[in-house]
């Protein structure tokens, strides 16, 4: 039996299994709380994107945050890849990786101006720029070094995604970007400012949509102001789409294939001259990754039963921030437990501290655990709340594997910590 729509990660015998390989033999070698992931996946789902881009050029820049293991970088970077990154950090990942700088396009709404001068060193492709101020300092830090910043303004075209509110980015009360209707004049002002090259219109309007019809939407808008600048005497290059494809979390949701959204978008540009980039992170990395736990304590009350498992909101922060609900399967399918339904919970002191709620599930403590789709926007936004080490990652290639994270020690907890003499 399969778990997802890809054939990677299955039960065979009643055994999870990874590829080739048994998640409850990785369970016991590395220990638990475990991020697992499937290079397999991660292949398959940016090679969807490149192969059903079909008749216009896209560059398709892997959004690092949603996972940023160096690992995984390289892999992608070998398929092509390339990068979308919001920070200086991101971006020393990229070349630490072996990413290619080129094909780097730098979104985010708070760049410094040391970042800046590090994108601009590393010749990345495009600056998203977020605001009017932002316009004004990147044009200083390029013009002062004797160096061209090719843009694009990060245009908020005002569509409603229909995801959580802490993944909508595309509406007027949003932080990111330029309002449309501001949008033409900040183009006219970056065109008569040194140090900088106009490329390109962006847009990012959420995460995890599950639609077409507001990618649509973005994409008329910004069509619609495209011409409006053709008018004025400002021709593009390219259109970025931004990332926000969603993912099966639930088993039953139907978010658009990557071969449907590329489609619709290639018939929308049709004819333009232009070419796409796309900012996909929880589409490529998302469903390639599993949270392996271990049933600590079983804990029935008369009101609720409570699993207490070893990995935490500090692991995995989505069920608590965004009420977010990833499906958690047994690792090996036979226990002579009832099926009885649980929270599961973990040890740190919050009472948001949980990573399912009423799941049916056989428990006996000891039990590993897998919550699926847990490739992005877990690991990386993991802490060290409650000093709990961040878990170990492993990526699984084939009947292979590589420790690629190692699990952190106390010793790494308190690193750059003093004592007062
Ligand atoms: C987070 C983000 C992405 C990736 O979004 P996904 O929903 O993970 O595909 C792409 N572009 C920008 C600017 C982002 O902030």
């Amino acid at each position: 039996m399969k778990l997802n729509d890809h054939n990677h990660i299955y039960y065979q015998n009643g055994q999870l299994q990874m590829e080739g390989v048994a998640v409850s033999e990785l369970a016991k070698q590395y220990g638990t709380p475990l991020y697992l992931y499937s290079s397999s996946v991660i292949a398959d789902n940016f090679n969807a994107y490149k192969n059903a881009a079909k008749s216009i050029p896209t560059m398709v820049c892997y959004a690092i945050k949603a996972n940023s293991n160096l690992a995984i970088l390289q892999a992608l970077a070998k398929l092509g890849a390339g990068f979308d990154i919001v920070s200086g950090g991101e971006l020393q990942r990229v070349l630490q990786a072996g990413g290619d700088a080129s094909k780097v396009v730098f979104s985010g709404v708070g760049k410094t101006a040391d970042e800046m001068a590090l994108a601009l060193e590393a010749g990345v492709h495009c600056f998203n720029v977020e605001s009017d101020a932002e316009l004004s300092l990147l044009s200083r830090v390029a013009s002062q070094r004797g160096d061209t910043a090719r843009i694009s303004l990060r245009v908020n075209p005002d569509v409603d995604p229909k995801t959580h509110p802490y993944i909508s980015t595309g509406l007027r009360d949003n932080k990111f970007g330029i309002t449309f209707e501001q949008a033409p004049a900040v183009y006219q002002r970056a065109a008569g400012l040194p140090g900088i090259e106009i490329v390109g219109v962006d847009c990012h309007i959420g995460s995890q949509l599950t639609e077409l019809a507001p990618f649509n939407d973005a994409v008329d808008r910004l069509l619609e102001l495209i011409a409006e600048l053709k008018a004025q005497g400002i021709s593009l290059e390219h259109i970025d789409m931004g990332g926000g494809l969603g993912i099966n979390y639930s088993g039953s949701e139907a978010p658009p294939t990557k071969s449907s959204y590329l489609a619709a978008l290639e018939s929308k540009l049709a004819n333009t001259g232009l070419s796409l980039i796309l900012e996909p992170g929880r589409s490529i990395v998302g469903d390639a990754g599993v949270l392996v736990t271990q049933v600590q304590y079983l804990k029935p009350t008369a009101h609720k039963n409570f699993a207490i498992v070893d990995a935490a909101m500090n692991d995995n922060i989505r069920p608590a921030l965004y009420q977010a609900e990833q499906r958690i399967v047994s690792v090996t399918e036979t226990s002579d437990a009832p099926v009885q339904t649980w929270d599961l919970v973990g040890p740190v002191c919050e009472s948001a501290d949980f990573i399912g709620k009423d799941r049916p599930l056989a428990l006996t403590a000891g039990d590993y655990l897998a919550q699926l789709d847990a490739g992005a926007y877990c690991f990386g936004m993991a802490s060290n709340y409650n000093t709990r080490a961040r878990a170990a990652e492993v990526l699984i290639a084939g009947d292979d594997h590589w420790l690629v994270r190692e699990r952190e020690t106390f010793a790494d907890l308190i690193r750059g910590e003093h004592l007062l003499p």
